[in-house]
């Protein structure tokens, strides 16, 4: 079958990586696992095994997926769009004492940034749900992700996803690992749920201040953020600073003062 690019299928071809994949997550019998896009089952062919509990998959191509329950007996494969699934209905909530979903994917680039945007709410809004996250993505994108203050990559995904998600930069897939190869190298990730995930704001003011600060990344943040009219004596961060130099702690104070502004 033809790869589909509109669906940025590129199949992985290398077992070294495939067994990369498979070692990082370290499965264990009665585990859930879900994975996103399996394809023709490359990744799902290290990782499926009848002594787990669940193996739930979604793939959108309707001439894959009903092939991939003759190859794994016992796999459920949902037939749909990702960026459609309802996560809080499909994945059933862990027992007591479970651990919670395993995901896995082999992302298609063209939709990994809002994927990842909604496990992050779903995460916040399920805390229990999920265990842990194995992503490959876009090497640059794994980059922004994992990115620390003061670096180039570091951006409004890298807060917004640091907020609630552990990031480790696991290693490097090279084009070649691929069939067809794409054009950029990819790089698998762990992200997993931090213990405290109450957050101190709403990610809705979050997200404004860090878009007025990275729209801005060059202007020092008193003239990036002027338009939220902020009281900087009250606040303990340099409005002398730019976006790329603040951390995390401190974008989550200047939202609060948008949001005591409100009151
Ligand atoms: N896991 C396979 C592998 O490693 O060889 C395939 C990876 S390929 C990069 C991405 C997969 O995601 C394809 O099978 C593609 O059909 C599927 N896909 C693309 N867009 C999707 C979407 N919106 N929802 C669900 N699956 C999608």
């Amino acid at each position: 079958m033809r790869p589909r690019k509109r669906f940025g299928q590129h199949f992985l071809h290398d077992t070294r990586i495939l067994q990369g994949i498979a070692s990082a997550m370290a499965l264990r019998p009665g585990q859930q696992v879900f994975e996103i896009g399996p394809g023709q089952g490359a990744l799902t062919e290290y990782l499926f095994d009848q002594r787990l509990e669940r193996y739930l998959a979604v793939e959108i191509d309707r001439d894959l997926a009903p092939l991939l329950p003759a190859k794994f007996p016992g796999i459920e494969v949902l037939e749909q769009d990702i960026l459609r699934t309802d996560f809080a209905a499909v994945l059933s909530a862990p027992d007591q004492g479970g651990s919670g979903w395993r995901v896995v994917g082999n992302l298609p680039y063209n939709i990994s940034s809002p994927l990842l945007m909604q496990l992050v709410d779903h995460v916040l809004a399920e805390p229990m749900n999920v265990a842990d996250m194995h992503f490959m993505l876009q090497k640059e994108m794994a980059e922004r992700l994992s990115a620390v203050p003061g670096s180039k990559a570091w951006g409004r995904l890298s807060v917004m996803t640091q907020v609630t998600l552990d990031v480790q930069y696991l290693f490097d897939v090279p084009p070649e690992s691929f069939r067809p190869p794409p054009k950029v190298d990819s790089s698998i990730i762990r992200l997993t749920p931090k213990k405290d995930l109450t957050l101190p704001v709403t990610r809705k003011s979050l997200d404004q201040v860090l878009r007025l600060a990275f729209a801005g990344r060059r202007k020092r943040m008193s003239n990036a953020l002027k338009s939220l009219n902020l009281d900087w004596q009250k606040l303990s961060v340099d409005p002398g600073l730019r976006a790329d130099d603040v951390s995390i702690e401190n974008f989550l104070i200047i939202a609060g003062q948008t949001e005591n502004l409100q009151d």
